[in-house]
């Protein structure tokens, strides 16, 4: 009986409209179809491809709605973050709104809305229709905890180099340990206004919840005192790469018939062989990077698959190759602009992941044990190496320069770290327990899934 109430119960996840939040909204999503939900994406039309994007590792039981961001056609030339962000909030609540009303009288009726917690004037649209309202932190407990204190004004930073930070949970921090956007907010008060922004309402959700889980995060959710407590979730990957295998996967072909050269280059070299780089969905890096990333990788004699993403059109310039570099090292590695990055983490021949930290490839690279060479830019990406190298201990940190440049010697350095030696070899047990805990997280009774049931269970009643 309790199996068929549940299964009509229908949530509705909008997530913020980039590939790092639609990914873990998408994957969570299914998630909840698999526990009996029925679950509907709801983003704006412009959305389709990276919608396409991520939709490759996750099932297809997800329905999709769209809405408007007021740019269906595309981003104008002279695009802002805050003029997006102000269009989005006016069209996408109105033709969020429709979209609620419309199921509401058609069906099937929405129990609740899950939205991304950058998106907190969703809050008030599932409330006004009379639905939950349900936000969903992307980014780690971490992180999360930090802007909120800052919100709360009891972090205040001062931008003194030396200055140390001692927080609830967290290992001691210093200045580039802690999110770039409150280190330097000069220049960036519209993101540390939307980032800090994220807890104005949320004590007014009816349920918070964050693509962590608890073994992960265990000392900042125990000492941390924030007026909201998150129900952790995480990671919030298809259970095909989390649950019951057995070994790392070789590639099976693509069945969607796309980017399936990539699997099989990889099926061709050996066991822990290959260095993979991503620096993930958004960053364009600076010519001079791009240099020093392409002699590491040419001179550490390592395969290396190397994701260098096509700039979007306002970061021309950037994610430039070196003249030459394909012609030299066609035999050494390969160059791709998009890679499916779980199947590529999964890989047995991948033995390290070059990563700029984002949090999902965080918790991608966490849950394939695959060690790590971390190379954060900005955002949340600092603080999220710190603990890669100090609190997790499954990776090294690339220390940039007095310009902010990874050099070429520094890069190839990490790399033998952990390719090489006995420190590899430590940093890869290190990757193997936290693939472990993943598991348990995620899998039947672990605590993740336990608070996934919690949720079901909450909404099936609210469906009554
Ligand atoms: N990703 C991918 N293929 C690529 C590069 C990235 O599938 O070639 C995915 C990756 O698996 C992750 C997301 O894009 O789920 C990037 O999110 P993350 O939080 O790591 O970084 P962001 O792109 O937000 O900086």
């Amino acid at each position: 009986m309790e199996e068929d109430k549940s299964k009509s119960a229908h949530v509705l996840l909008l997530p913020y409209p980039i590939q790092g939040h639609i990914n873990p909204l998408l994957q969570f999503a299914d998630r909840l179809v698999g526990k009996g939900l029925k679950a509907t994406l709801v983003a704006p039309v412009r959305s389709r491809d990276d919608i396409r994007r991520a939709d490759r590792s996750a099932l297809t039981s997800t329905n999709t709605e769209y809405i408007s961001d007021g740019h269906d056609d595309g981003l104008p030339s002279d695009y802002s973050s805050e003029a997006y962000w102000a269009t989005l909030r006016r069209v996408g609540s109105q033709t969020l709104g429709d979209l609620i009303a419309r199921l509401n009288e058609e069906g099937p009726r929405p129990v609740c809305l899950i939205y991304d917690s950058f998106l907190t004037w969703a809050l008030d649209v599932a409330h006004a229709y009379g639905i939950l309202g349900v936000t969903f932190l992307t980014q780690s407990y971490a992180v999360s905890s930090i802007y909120s204190l800052c919100h709360r004004s009891i972090l205040v930073v001062q931008r003194e180099p030396g200055a140390r930070y001692s927080l609830p949970g967290l290992p001691l921090l210093s200045l580039q340990d802690l999110p770039s956007f409150i280190v330097q907010s000069e220049g960036n008060g519209f993101f540390l206004d939307l980032l800090l922004g994220q807890f104005k309402n949320i004590e007014k959700a009816d349920y918070v919840l964050m693509n962590s889980f608890d073994s992960l995060e265990s000392k900042v959710s125990e000492e941390t005192a924030e007026p909201w407590s998150p129900k952790m979730i995480g990671p919030a990957l298809p259970l095909a790469y989390l649950v019951g295998r057995n070994a790392r996967s070789t590639s099976t072909g693509d069945d969607q018939g796309r980017l399936v050269n990539c699997l099989s280059w990889l099926d061709e070299r050996p066991v822990g062989s290959v260095v993979y780089v991503s620096f993930g969905s958004i960053a364009a890096l600076s010519v001079e990077q791009m240099e020093e990333i392409a002699s590491a990788l040419r001179s550490s004699k390592w395969p290396f698959l190397w994701v260098v993403r096509i700039p979007f059109a306002h970061q021309q310039g950037g994610n430039q190759l070196p003249e030459g570099f394909l012609e030299a090292t066609f035999q050494q590695g390969l160059v791709v602009p998009w890679c499916p990055q779980l199947d590529v983490l999964a890989h047995r021949a991948v033995g390290c992941f070059v990563t700029h930290c984002g949090w999902n490839s965080t918790l991608e690279g966490l849950s394939q044990g695959v060690p790590m060479v971390a190379a954060p830019l900005r955002s949340d990406q600092p603080t999220n190496s710190k603990f890669i190298f100090d609190v997790w201990k499954v990776g090294v940190c690339a220390e940039v320069d007095g310009n902010e440049v990874i050099r070429k010697g520094e890069l190839e350095r990490c790399i033998r770290e952990v390719m090489e030696g006995e420190r590899g070899a430590e940093l890869r047990r290190n990757a193997h327990r936290w693939r472990g805990l993943t598991t348990e997280a995620v899998a039947e009774g672990g605590t993740s899934d336990n608070n996934i049931k919690e949720l079901v269970a909450t909404l099936s009643n609210f469906h009554l």
